[in-house]
């Protein structure tokens, strides 16, 4: 049982982090573990089609969309999906997504990065299609540790055949700190994506930094995972 079992984040609590700015997710580089994993996932396609839960403004999907992959993030947060396309300077269109009440799609006007501001479990291959990859950072870590078994079937749903799923986790004592970003183990990746993919893990970093200590922490492990659909 971990101590972190019944900790609950609300919507609105994202969004107020949002709106007072405190987004200390957020990176302004390109992500080190997808760059040198990159190629596992993409495997030698062109113009793969990526999907980025829980998206943030990461830098990542202009990274991608530069190398002709396109990408659709869901996220949320009206004022960070702003903030993505003001900050990566790209010009955007909005419009409603008929098939979920309140939800928009922020489009980058060359049609490669496509934004949902909607709850992530609302969304659906019906709404967006299926994916040929997958960039989970500051996602699976991020939501509420009750919905696990959810999200994982739905990121599942979302794969095509030849998806490549990458997952980055992070590992410290949760006795020491509530989350998010939530404590998430090799095991508990298994126990949730294990029934419909193979999980392997590609790359394990130490990830401790001076911040982590105001967490009250004394070590901090980031781990990815590469998990594909199991042969059918
Ligand atoms: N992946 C990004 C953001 C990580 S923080 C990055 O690495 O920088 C988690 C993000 O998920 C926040 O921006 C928050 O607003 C959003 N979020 C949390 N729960 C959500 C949900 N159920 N549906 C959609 N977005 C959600």
């Amino acid at each position: 049982m971990s101590a972190q079992e019944n900790r609950v984040m609300a919507l609105s609590e994202w969004e107020d982090r949002w709106q007072e700015g405190k987004t200390g997710f957020h990176r302004s580089e390109v992500h080190n573990l997808l760059e040198s994993n990159l190629d596992k996932v993409v495997c030698g396609r062109n113009e793969v089609r990526f999907f980025f839960p829980l998206c943030g403004k990461a830098v990542d999907m202009k990274w991608l969309a530069d190398m002709g992959h396109t990408v659709v993030g869901v996220e949320i947060s009206e004022k960070g999906i702003k903030q993505f396309f003001a900050e990566q300077n790209l010009a955007f269109n909005e419009e409603p997504v008929p098939a979920i009440s309140g939800a928009k799609v922020f489009k980058s006007t060359d049609g490669k990065i496509s934004i949902y501001q909607c709850d992530l479990y609302k969304f659906s291959s019906t709404v967006g299609g299926k994916f040929g990859g997958i960039w989970d950072r500051g996602a699976l870590v991020a939501i509420n540790p009750c919905d696990r078994q959810k999200y994982a079937t739905l990121l599942m749903s979302l794969m095509n055949n030849d998806c490549r799923y990458l997952v980055d986790t992070l590992e410290y004592n949760p006795e020491l700190y509530k989350g998010p970003p939530f404590f998430v183990s090799e095991e508990d990746v298994k126990n949730v994506f294990g029934g419909g993919c193979d999980v392997e893990l590609l790359e394990s970093v130490d990830a401790f930094e001076e911040k982590h200590k105001s967490w009250g922490l004394d070590s901090l492990t980031e781990k990815v995972y590469l998990l594909t659909p199991k042969a059918q």
